[in-house]
């Protein structure tokens, strides 16, 4: 139990520290990113070129640093007590325009009922933000995607659902880093797990290529 509790408190540290870094990158990101712009509007045609690559980089670093924060701090954010529907809610309805944009119906599915539970709201979110969009990414045409909340005696799931084309490599899922896409970080999945595992909850994969991949994310009533 020492050896673990000692492993928990090194993590735990990494993760503000690094948590500490990110946050102080990102605002001088900004200043650059805001100037910049500025710039861009009044730079000879022939370097605008070389502008915009610019601010997409500063994007992707921005983006980065983002799904890097979900897991820092694990104490700082408080707990809420909250209707876990209206949390699955305001993501579905902020994937909508990404979904219907990649040509991907979007399902929702809650029971009728106050589902209550303790959680860090934003960190679920980013969790569920996370799932939902690699399920829409790894749709191609006629991609229906179901995020189903369901209630039982002493804990709660979400299920995101996808017919995409599968996860061929099941190994390197949580591995920080670790993306097959042009603008991936590979942080989403570790970040994710993470944050589920704080709230003393687990992640569950099942995923055949080229039928779809299903997530079920299980979190504890107390
Ligand atoms: P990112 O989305 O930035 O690539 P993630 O950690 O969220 O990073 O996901 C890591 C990789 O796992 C993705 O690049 C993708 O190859 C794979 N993956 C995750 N979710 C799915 C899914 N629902 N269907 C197919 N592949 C997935
Ligand atoms: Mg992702």
């Amino acid at each position: 139990l020492e050896n673990q509790l000692t492993e928990f408190e090194k993590n735990r540290s990494l993760a503000s520290l690094s948590a500490g870094i990110a946050h102080e990158i990102r605002n001088p990101l900004t200043t650059a990113r805001g100037f910049l712009q500025l710039f861009e509007q009044r730079c000879e045609p022939e370097d605008k070129e070389f502008v915009e690559l610019t601010i997409r980089e500063l994007d992707r670093i921005h983006t980065l640093l983002q799904d890097f924060m979900g897991m820092a701090r694990p104490d700082d954010e408080s707990l809420e007590f909250v209707d876990i529907r209206d949390v699955t809610y305001s993501v579905y309805q902020f994937l909508r325009p990404e979904a219907s944009l990649c040509g991907v119906l979007l399902n929702y599915k809650v029971p009728s009922t106050c589902v209550y539970l303790s959680v860090q709201e934003n960190r679920i979110k980013q969790v569920l933000i996370n799932l939902l969009q690699n399920a829409v990414h790894a749709c191609d045409k006629d991609g229906v995607v179901d995020i189903v909340l369901q209630e039982f005696a002493d804990h709660v799931t979400i299920t995101i659902r996808d017919n995409g084309c599968g996860i061929s490599d099941m190994h390197h899922l949580f591995r920080p880093f670790q993306t097959t896409k042009s603008n991936g970080t590979g942080l989403g999945m570790f970040v994710s797990k993470h944050i589920i595992e704080a709230h003393r909850g687990h992640l569950q994969v099942d995923s055949t290529v080229g039928e779809g991949t299903t997530v079920t994310v299980y979190l504890p009533r107390s």
